[in-house]
């Protein structure tokens, strides 16, 4: 039997309030480099002036150490943990929780988590974050920290197709999706799309489909084809950066797949705004 090994929850929880700060307060290179290009070819003169907002915006927030933006998020949290590691310590969703509200308490991120969602009592904690948690071989525990703005959450969407459904309607329901969400997601999106499994698994796929590593394609060929197919789709609706019009609505689609039933074809998008903060680690 392969060895065990143990991993304290005060790493963990070092480890995402780490995590909570870079993502807080720097886009990824990758998705810096994004904007430059797409503000390089964008054709619209607003839309180039909003997109090198958004650069600048980038530059403040690691200069001087502000959010990227006012809205920190919701703290979505996703654990890869091997079958050989043994958890000791605190109770594990309990470290999260108290990784989360000392980061938000520590670095002055907005706390924006009501904890009943009719009667509307800010926790003051931004807690709970939400933690799904998968099992994998080995001995590491992988940790992404994922921050959710409720702007482009409220745009988030889930339609049960016919199984027989073709490529184009799935398309047109993705772009009148774009469309209708208009300014509001805070586009150029990242969007992501879960394709197959139930209702639930292709809602929780569209969400883990953004963390792909930035700049990486598809590694299936038909799927890569699929979301180019969906990107300049997208890109014709006109929406632009931040709603001004220009070319570039998206700057991103990734899909992830999943088996499903033969009677289901659910499809399930996730528009992430232009203030894309996700950041990884591995114990
Ligand atoms: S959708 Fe994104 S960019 Fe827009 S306000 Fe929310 S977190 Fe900020």
């Amino acid at each position: 039997m392969a060895d065990s090994r143990i991993i304290n929850t005060t790493l963990i929880r070092d480890a995402i309030v780490q995590l909570i700060h870079e993502a807080s307060f720097q886009l990824h290179p990758e998705t810096r480099t994004t904007f430059i290009q797409m503000r390089d070819t964008e054709e619209s003169g607003i839309a180039r002036q909003t997109l090198d907002t958004l650069i600048l915006n980038d530059d403040i927030a690691k200069a001087e150490q502000v959010p990227l933006c006012q809205d920190c998020g919701s703290v979505v949290v996703f654990l890869e943990i091997g079958q050989q590691v043994i958890i000791e310590g605190e109770q594990l969703n309990d470290a999260i929780h108290d990784a989360v509200a000392h980061a938000y308490e520590k670095y002055y991120l907005r706390k924006s988590i009501v904890a009943d969602p009719l009667q509307r009592v800010n926790t003051g904690t931004n807690t709970p974050s939400f933690i799904h948690i998968d099992m994998v071989q080995g001995d590491k525990l992988g940790i992404t920290v994922y921050l959710k703005g409720g702007g482009s959450e409220n745009m988030s969407s889930l339609h049960m197709f016919r199984p027989t459904a073709s490529e184009d309607e799935i398309i047109d329901y993705i772009v009148q999706t774009v469309r209708d969400a208009g300014p509001n997601p805070c586009p150029p999106l990242f969007l992501g799309v879960g394709i197959g499994g139930t209702a639930d698994v292709a809602m929780l796929n569209a969400k883990k489909a953004v963390l792909r590593k930035p700049g990486s394609f598809h590694p299936v060929d038909y799927y890569r084809k699929l979301e180019e197919k969906i990107l300049h789709a997208v890109n014709d609706t006109g929406v632009g950066p931040l709603g001004f019009g220009g070319r570039n609505t998206a700057a991103a689609v990734y899909i992830k797949e999943a088996a499903t039933h033969i009677a289901t074809l659910p499809v399930a998008l996730n528009l992430n705004c232009h203030s894309l903060r996700y950041r990884g680690t591995i114990l």
